[in-house]
């Protein structure tokens, strides 16, 4: 791949960069900015203080740019480990309805509950210990896109604890 695109470009700087961002994008839809070439799924957001803007890459690309290969390949098992439980958290056996007809889990100390709010539905999260909730912002269509964005609220609730 170094040899490609971007990386026989001597204007482009070929070390120094960092990753600000990583993204799944559901499949390889895209093509890394650096190589040019490889069709990448998982998007590392790269930035150098040399270069305006940032660079879109796989993660080859943004190991060599980063001089740190593990660190990006570290970087983008996380997130593929999270977009698997991601697709699994719907089937979880935990959901259920409760009395008042929400369908509704309590996992890892938080319980998630959707429910009906104007033409859709929106989530809330509540952390048992604290008991302050956390509604998903915007207001889904289908209860199932409530539920899926539950999962991003619990995660974020847990990143920020
Ligand atoms: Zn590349």
């Amino acid at each position: 791949m170094v040899n490609f695109g971007k990386w026989s470009d001597p204007s482009v700087p070929h070390k120094g960069w960092a990753c600000t961002y990583i993204e799944d994008l559901g499949s390889p839809d895209q093509t890394c900015e650096m190589c040019e070439k490889e069709h990448i799924r998982y998007v590392h957001y790269m930035s150098h203080p040399d270069y305006p803007g940032e660079l879109q890459c796989g993660c080859i690309c943004a190991g060599n740019m980063e001089a740190n290969l593990v660190a990006a390949q570290n970087r983008e098992a996380k997130l593929r480990n999270r977009s698997s439980r991601k697709r699994n958290w719907p089937k979880l056996r935990g959901w259920h309805t409760s009395v008042k007809g929400n369908l509704t889990m309590t996992k890892d100390g938080y319980r998630i509950t959707l429910f009906k709010s104007g033409q859709g539905f929106k989530a809330s999260v509540v952390e048992l210990t604290k008991n302050v909730p956390f509604y998903s912002k915007r207001i889904f269509k289908l209860e199932l896109e409530a539920q899926s964005a539950s999962f991003d609220q619990v995660e974020h609730m847990k990143e920020n604890n």
